[in-house]
């Protein structure tokens, strides 16, 4: 097993001695150098940066779990965390959720009474990691992002510095691709790619800088996939709109306008909407996409079940497609309510007549997961990561 130098550090906080004893000695076993503790003062007052993780139970006599997980996130102190309870399902999820806010990072969440085989094999995992902290900013690190003013932005889009990546969507019937979503990259000549989290906001407060964007990667797309129709394909193209952009009475037809023009037809053109904001000016973005829809553009409702998108917006829009929010898909396997918000999202959307979309899938059991609740389309790095578009014939040579 572990030589006992590098042996992780691990700290149990369990009111229970005979609970903390055994899940010390279960740890022991792999490969931790674990400490037990039975007060939250005791943990709070222990707890040091040396610790790779730590164990908590949320019922403690005197401080509740809650408080703890505060207080520890307002140390500096970063380790893995186990929660366990007693408390039922859903209170846990709310703690685990909170936990996460509060910047914890938690490596599992278990209900009492816990299965010996279970805690194994987090604990396992754990033990085997890398030292690094990578896990733990999956996306690079967004908490360090570059802050950009508004002119430097305005002068990128007029010099395209905008680019296109695709993520293919699957039909998870057939296995095939049935279409790609645009996701823009800021191709920056000294930072290399920034990805949309980094001036997405700022281009959302600054609307006549986002709305030419918004037109200029819609022809970029457009053009781009006249490339692969000229291959024989006749997929689809989605692109992402924010409905800040959709105030102008004309947006409709300055879009078919472009379609017509790259003779491209219009069944094979998608906008994918997610709402951040406020609508404002409801109405228009209401007179804006019925009209699109009435020429037969597809409209996709993205991130469904978070935010501002709803159920009302669901109703009072022609949407043709559901996205269900990743958040909800990737928990799926571990998570029972969500996986049960995934069903109702894919059942709701099939009685509304919809496609309903999975992304976020990451792994084959969450495919399964999707399959078995009846989605019809899956995206998510378990198939592709989005791509450049050069790459393109090489994902439909492979998933044709
Ligand atoms: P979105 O439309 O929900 O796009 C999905 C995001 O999740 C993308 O991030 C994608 O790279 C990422 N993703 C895809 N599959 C997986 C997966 O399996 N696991 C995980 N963890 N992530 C996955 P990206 O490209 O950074 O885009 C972020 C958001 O920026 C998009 O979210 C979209 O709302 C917005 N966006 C992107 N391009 C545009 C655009 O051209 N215009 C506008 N208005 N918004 C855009
Ligand atoms: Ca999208
Ligand atoms: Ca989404």
């Amino acid at each position: 097993m572990t030589d006992p130098k590098n042996s992780k550090k691990l700290l149990i906080l369990d009111d229970e001695e005979e609970i903390a004893k055994i899940l010390g000695e279960i740890a022991e076993d792999c490969g931790f150098k674990a400490s037990l503790t039975h007060t939250a003062p005791d943990f709070l007052d222990r707890v040091d940066p040396s610790f790779d993780c730590v164990i908590l139970d949320l019922m403690i006599p005197g401080m509740d779990g809650v408080d703890v997980i505060r207080s520890l996130s307002e140390k500096e102190v970063h380790p893995d965390v186990i929660l366990i309870s007693g408390a039922d399902r859903r209170t846990l999820h709310s703690a685990e959720t909170l936990a996460g806010e509060y910047g914890l990072h938690i490596a599992a969440v278990m209900e009492k009474p816990i299965r010996v085989s279970d805690i194994r094999n987090i604990l396992s995992a754990i033990s085997e990691k890398e030292r690094d902290s990578s896990s733990r900013s999956k996306d690079g690190g967004k908490s360090s992002l570059p802050v950009f003013q508004k002119e430097e932005v305005l002068d990128a889009v007029r010099s395209d510095q905008f680019i296109l990546f695709y993520q293919p969507k699957f039909d998870l019937k057939t296995g095939k691709v049935e279409g790609f979503e645009a996701l823009v990259r800021w191709n920056h000549p000294k930072l290399g790619l920034i990805f949309p989290d980094s001036f997405l906001p700022l281009m959302e407060k600054e609307t006549a800088i986002l709305n030419l964007m918004t037109e200029k990667i819609i022809d970029l797309a457009l053009d781009e996939k006249r490339i692969w129709n000229a291959n024989g394909k006749k997929l689809r193209v989605a692109v992402n709109v924010s409905p800040v952009t959709l105030t102008e009475l004309d947006f409709p037809e300055r879009i078919l306008a472009k379609i017509k023009n790259k003779g491209i037809p219009q069944s094979q053109f998608q906008m994918e909407i997610t709402e951040t904001n406020f609508l404002e000016n409801i109405r228009f973005t209401q007179d804006i996409l019925t009209r699109l829809r009435i020429r037969g553009i597809g409209l996709s409702i993205d991130d469904f079940g978070t935010g501002y998108s709803s159920l009302k917006q669901l109703h009072r829009f022609p949407f043709t497609e559901l996205k269900i929010d990743k958040s909800f898909v990737m928990d799926s396997p571990r998570d029972r309510e969500s996986l049960f918000i995934c069903q109702a999202s894919i059942d709701l959307g099939h009685k509304l007549g919809m496609h309903v979309v999975a992304e976020g899938i990451e792994t084959e059991e969450v495919e399964r997961l999707m399959k078995e609740a009846g989605c019809d389309v899956g995206q998510g790095y378990y198939y592709s990561r989005p791509i450049h578009p050069e790459k393109i014939p090489e994902i439909l040579s492979k998933f044709g």
